[in-house]
């Protein structure tokens, strides 16, 4: 069956990069004028050629983001239910090779941290777990969704990719999202990121998406972990798969995120820098791209950056976020999986929003609606 393996294939990451570099001025201007803007201008929205159009392509970003999604911000927490993993991932504090002390919820632990979050007001969460595939397989998330559904309106998960038969069974219980990112599309870079366990199969995590989509998810997340190769390289395949996916895939939903790599345990420097004003051209470049998918931003940057960048095109924050197991109540003291940034509770947050003009939407889906 095809999936989105056989496009990528019949790109270059080489021939792809020198594309986008090769971009010129005019290119930039057909892009920002055109009506209904393709790969090619998207390439040419990253490219270093459209810096100095940054203003211009913040306004149109801005307006077209207004169009679609109103003055609304979705907020969201994550809720981290394990640090298990059987990958080595270079720039994880959950990596096996991390001698941590390991640490999953049981269901009085998942309740504790269920009242936790709801009590700060969230009614969307994501469930997120390293990849450990005999204690945070499917059975266990199963029984983590069925305990925590009722409680919340959306449920969305971040965790190993699954086959499409595991997602069939997931979605009936009430899942609602699957986030999956391909950290790097270039592939050599990804071996030498994920040396071992199942994740080094760069393949069966590129096709993830099309498991999703065939499994018939409401919606779906993607995006490229930044600081491993070139960012515009990695985004421009990010734009390619999601391109794909709204084609082949129509009735599900889109989200993207931008994930940039923070410190943690154990460290991994990033090799290739995206400063903030390459992830505001970024933002931009994705919204101007495609009006319809949502964009998310998460604690990992810094409050001046949220306080700047979220009317620029974001829909979607998170807010006094835990990166740990437990770390909203249970076990505070746990290991995180990296650094937040931006620590304000999720009571500032919404205030900034506002202030803002901005109002923060805490739950926007009903159970009733299934
Ligand atoms: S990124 Fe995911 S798979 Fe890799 S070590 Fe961290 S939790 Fe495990």
């Amino acid at each position: 069956m095809s999936s989105f393996k056989d496009i990528f294939d019949r790109h270059s990451w080489d021939l792809e990069k020198e594309s986008i570099y090769g971009k010129t001025a005019a290119d930039v201007e057909r892009a920002l004028t055109s009506p209904a803007r393709d790969l090619e201008d998207f390439k040419a929205l990253i490219s270093p050629a459209a810096t100095p159009y940054l203003e211009d392509m913040a306004q149109l970003s801005q307006q077209l983001t207004l169009q679609r999604f109103g003055n609304t911000i979705q907020l969201y927490a994550p809720f981290y239910l394990s640090n298990e993993c059987q990958n080595i991932c270079t720039y994880c504090g959950f990596s096996l090779d991390n001698k941590i002390r390991r640490k999953t919820l049981s269901d009085k632990e998942i309740l504790a941290e269920t009242a936790a979050i709801k009590a700060m007001g969230f009614q969307h969460v994501l469930l997120v777990t390293g990849e450990a595939n005999r204690t945070v397989g499917v059975p266990y998330l199963a029984n983590a969704i069925k305990q925590i559904r009722s409680h919340f309106a959306n449920v969305s998960m971040e965790v190993q990719p699954l086959d499409q038969h595991e997602y069939e069974e997931l979605i009936p219980l009430g899942l609602h999202a699957v986030l999956v990112y391909q950290e790097t599309y270039h592939k050599a870079d990804y071996k030498k990121h994920h040396p071992k366990g199942k994740k080094s199969n760069f393949d069966y995590r590129l096709e993830t998406p099309d498991r999703l989509g065939k499994a018939g998810i409401h919606k779906m997340g993607l995006g490229a972990l930044y600081g491993l190769e070139d960012w515009r390289v990695d985004s421009f395949f990010v734009a390619l798969h999601l391109d794909y996916l709204e084609r082949t895939y129509w009735q599900t939903k889109y989200s993207i995120s931008f994930p940039r790599l923070r410190p943690f345990s154990g460290g991994l420097e990033p090799k290739v820098e995206m400063t903030d004003r390459d992830l505001v051209q970024l933002i931009c470049a994705y919204r101007l791209f495609d009006q319809e998918v949502e964009l998310s931003l998460s604690t990992r940057e810094t409050e001046v950056f949220r306080n700047n960048v979220l009317k620029l095109g974001i829909t979607s924050m998170s807010a006094g976020s835990k990166t740990n197991p437990g770390g909203y109540s249970v076990e505070p003291q746990s290991l995180e999986q990296f650094e937040i940034s931006d620590e304000r509770t999720p009571e500032e947050i919404s205030e900034l929003l506002l202030k803002q003009g901005y109002e923060p939407v805490w739950k926007d889906w009903d159970l009733v609606l299934e």
